[in-house]
């Protein structure tokens, strides 16, 4: 560990993985496996960060102990933004899927219980257009294939469609599937409404959490647009964005530094790691914060 000397609040720069999946939401590996891989990487800490659901938080969080690694317990929200009940300065922008992660969650809070039961909903209905979209392009049973591959078949999703398309040899990776299919414009693509930004930063906050804006680098928007994103986040309580992530690349590492100085945000990193192979990055192997950025830990007990 080397102290940091120029950070105020003197935060030891620690190995943190804030962003990863298991099973429970698009990953591969179980909780267990995930936290004993992030030990062997060399993680300080680790938080899991499924889409949508808190199921894997519990044996993650057991075999941590075990294996004498920080654990954080933590959830991807899927968000549409800007909402239904968008205000005049954003009504001219194309509503676009956001991803915010929650850190340091009480999983059992019954306001984001709910909350991420209400996001859950919708996704087989959902998943079924899917299917029914890429029918109509002549590739027909994706849908059965897809759910097969989905070990929480509540949590269906865009990842196990891609795998699905992999292993037809439709694509060869799931990165390459995005640019084909799935994506807008794009077969497979189905719209979908989930939760509002304002709804889920106040889940996350009433279960005692720290609200992350996930990769902001990956959303189709224009700068313009980003910093009403960013300004309309923090207002409404975001504290942090991820400026180091897999889904970066690395100008994106500075400019997002860059925000985040300027909106006085906290920053995160996390490699968003979902399986061997299909990910940039392994659990803890991304470059450093910069070091006058706080860290996003530094506020979780
Ligand atoms: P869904 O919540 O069903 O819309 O699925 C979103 C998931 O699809 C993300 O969390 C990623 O795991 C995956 N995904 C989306 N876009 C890409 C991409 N360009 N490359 C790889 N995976 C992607
Ligand atoms: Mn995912
Ligand atoms: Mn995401
Ligand atoms: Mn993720």
């Amino acid at each position: 560990m080397i102290a940091n000397s120029h950070n105020s609040l003197n935060v030891l720069v620690q190995n943190f993985d804030c962003h990863n999946h298991s099973i429970y939401s698009d990953g591969l590996l179980r909780p267990r496996d995930l936290v004993e891989l992030a030990k062997q990487s060399g993680c300080d800490a680790l938080a899991l960060t499924d889409h949508d659901n808190t199921g894997g938080l519990a044996e993650a969080d057991a075999a941590a102990v075990e294996l004498r690694i920080r654990f954080i317990r933590g959830v991807e929200l899927s968000v549409t933004w800007p909402g239904r009940l968008s205000s005049t300065v954003t009504a001219d922008i194309n509503p676009i899927t956001i991803h915010v992660v929650g850190l340091g969650i009480d999983p059992l809070a019954p306001t984001l219980m709910s909350g991420i039961a209400s996001i859950r909903d919708g996704r087989f209905d959902r998943a079924q257009q899917m299917g029914t979209s890429l029918a109509n392009m002549g590739i027909a049973g994706l849908f059965e294939e897809a759910y097969a591959l989905a070990e929480n078949k509540d949590m269906i999703g865009r990842t196990h469609f891609a795998r699905a398309l992999v292993a037809r040899g439709l694509a060869k990776s799931v990165g390459a599937v995005f640019g084909r299919f799935l994506t807008p414009g794009k077969p497979g693509y189905v719209a979908h409404q989930w939760a509002s930004l304002p709804a889920a930063i106040n889940w996350i906050t009433g279960a005692g959490g720290v609200a992350v804006l996930a990769h902001p680098g990956r959303y189709k928007l224009s700068k313009q647009e980003m910093r009403e994103l960013l300004r309309e986040f923090k207002e409404t309580g975001g504290r942090a964005i991820e400026v180091i992530t897999g889904s970066h690349e690395k100008h994106q590492y500075r400019e997002y530094a860059v925000l985040a100085r300027e909106f006085e945000f906290m920053a995160s990193r996390g490699s968003d790691f979902h399986g061997h192979g299909e990910s940039r990055f392994q659990p803890g192997s991304l470059p450093l914060l910069p070091t006058d950025l706080v860290p996003v830990w530094s506020v979780l007990q």
